[in-house]
């Protein structure tokens, strides 16, 4: 059952990963079964001399990674994501372990982690600068891409394989070498897939993983090191703010990825059956532990009542329970403060005066888990509309007219990610056009690809991951002016 955990223990791989050694440290953090609260392993946890060391080894791989041939870093990513799909259920079933998460959104994250390497591995051999002629004729404009050198990359523990191969991939296929820092809720996830790469053919030192709480000063010690370029950060605007203002000191390059508060918009016309069916997913993945996580439900008036319905029925259904049991959808909250924050918010919306369809309290008993609510008759200045909430709570609001719904969307300093449903595409085009999001989904539940850029406007982030852009964020131009 625990086969990867297993695994990482006997072979000694829960230590920090520098210059292709397993290392023991000083420090550690205990990682803990959220559905059980059960300790799972004790992680090796960095210091700032061990930051330092990691720089060295990825300096130490930099030269030599940066001219491997593209073919070569290239076949190096897609052995990767051969052996992460050979090993698929062992790393699904560690995401439910370290994470809570369900075993089917588990697999479905492992999957989507392997398709960056498989999409990036095709996108390494297709690095290209280009020639023209400058508009006077004066002379030819040449420009040559290379790799930013010394990335560090820092992630969040919603999809703790994910966010870490969106980086890994395009960092590796640009040639760059990289230093990744996994959040310290779920360290176990990141180190297996380093110890795949390692069966891969990744050379010592290209992928250097050091786990560390995220207040210990490592991330800092690396961020204030000449020879790093790069920093890519996914988690919180909070902390995104922080570290762009450290990033700032060296002035280097950043791609954040950074929260969200989606709106799923329901217009009167849509076809309500593909609308609950697009909401689960966007609310219920990941039990709502998602920055795309639909985070208000708009609803025309028309519909809201039988939207509310709906929904509540289809809420009542699901099946909530540790995801070692493959039959539970629902599995628990990250940590016991996640919990207890997502309790807060619906307590408020109670007292402001909402109410709840289904679920609004925790079960007794062992794990972080929280019922599945969805809550009507939400207030408009409802801090649950405001804050992102980060588990299986739906809150209703309804509207009037396409302009109310537009101004509610874009009522908010962060966006990640919009929902619309529709039948009149004219009107689904109009308002894609007008929602303040990096990414629109019409019509359905989920969009997240390898193959299309990932990225956030406003507050919610710089920069794009996955498609031909993910690997852009990992290139410096130069431009040759010249004349032959
Ligand atoms: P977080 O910001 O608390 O932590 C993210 C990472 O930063 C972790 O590795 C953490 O250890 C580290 N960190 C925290 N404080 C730090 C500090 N002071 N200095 C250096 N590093 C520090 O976020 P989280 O709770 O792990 O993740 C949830 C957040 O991530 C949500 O806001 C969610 O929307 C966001 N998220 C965004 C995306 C996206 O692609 N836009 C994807 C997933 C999650």
């Amino acid at each position: 059952m625990a086969l990867m955990l297993d695994k990482l223990k006997m072979a000694d791989k829960t230590g920090l990963l520098i210059g292709g050694n397993w290392r023991s440290s000083d420090g550690s953090l205990a990682v803990l079964d959220p559905a059980t609260e059960a300790e799972l392993a004790e992680v090796a946890t960095a210091s700032r001399a061990d930051a330092i060391a990691a720089v060295d080894a990825a300096e130490a791989a930099s030269e030599q990674w940066a001219a491997t041939a593209p073919r070569e870093r290239a076949e190096i990513l897609r052995r990767s994501y051969e052996l992460m799909r050979e090993n698929e259920e062992a790393l699904a079933e560690l995401v439910v372990m370290e994470h809570g998460k369900s075993y089917s959104d588990a697999i479905g994250e492992v999957r989507y982690g392997a398709e960056f390497y498989r999409w990036f591995s095709e996108e390494a051999v297709r690095i290209a600068g280009e020639v023209r002629t400058a508009p006077n004729g004066d002379k030819t404009i040449l420009t040559l891409v290379r790799p930013v050198g010394i990335c560090m990359l820092i992630t969040p523990w919603n999809f703790p394989v994910a966010m870490a191969t969106r980086k890994i991939g395009p960092a590796l296929a640009a040639g760059c070498t990289t230093i990744l820092k996994p959040a310290s809720d779920t360290p176990l996830s990141a180190l297996a897939v380093a110890h795949l790469m390692e069966e891969a053919g990744v050379p010592p030192g290209v992928v250097n993983v050091i786990s560390a709480r995220g207040s210990s000063g490592v991330v800092d010690a690396v961020l204030e090191d000449p020879r790093v370029r790069k920093l890519s950060f996914t988690g919180s605007t909070e902390v995104g703010k922080l570290l762009l203002a450290k990033a700032s000191e060296q002035v280097l390059r950043t791609s954040m990825e950074l929260g969200g508060n989606a709106p799923f918009i329901v217009f009167e016309d849509a076809d309500l059956d593909a609308a609950i069916e697009g909401a689960m997913v966007a609310k219920m993945r990941n039990a709502g532990e998602a920055c795309t996580a639909a985070n208000r439900f708009l609803v025309h008036a028309a519909v809201a009542d039988q939207f509310s319905t709906m929904l509540t029925a289809a809420m009542n259904k699901l099946r909530m329970g540790p995801g070692m049991d493959r039959n539970n959808q629902v599995g628990p909250m990250i940590n016991a403060k996640s919990r207890d924050d997502i309790a807060d918010l619906v307590a408020q919306s109670l007292d402001n005066g909402s109410t709840a369809l289904t679920g609004g309290s925790r079960p007794d008993g062992p794990g972080f888990f929280y019922t599945p609510t969805v809550l009507s008759d939400v207030a408009p200045d409802d801090a649950i509309l405001r804050e992102e909430i980060f588990g299986p709570v739906a809150p209703i609001v309804s509207f009037e007219t396409e302009d109310e719904a537009i101004a509610m969307a874009n009522d908010t300093e962060l966006g990640l990610m919009s929902y619309a449903y529709t039948e009149d595409m004219k009107r689904g085009m109009r308002v894609a056009e007008r929602l303040e999001a990096g990414m629109i989904a019409l019509n359905k539940g989920m969009v997240s690809d390898p193959a299309a850029p990932f990225g956030g406007l406003k507050q919610s982030g710089i920069g794009k991951e996955g498609s031909h852009e993910g690997i852009m964020e990992y290139l410096d131009t130069k431009y040759v002016g010249l004349s032959w």
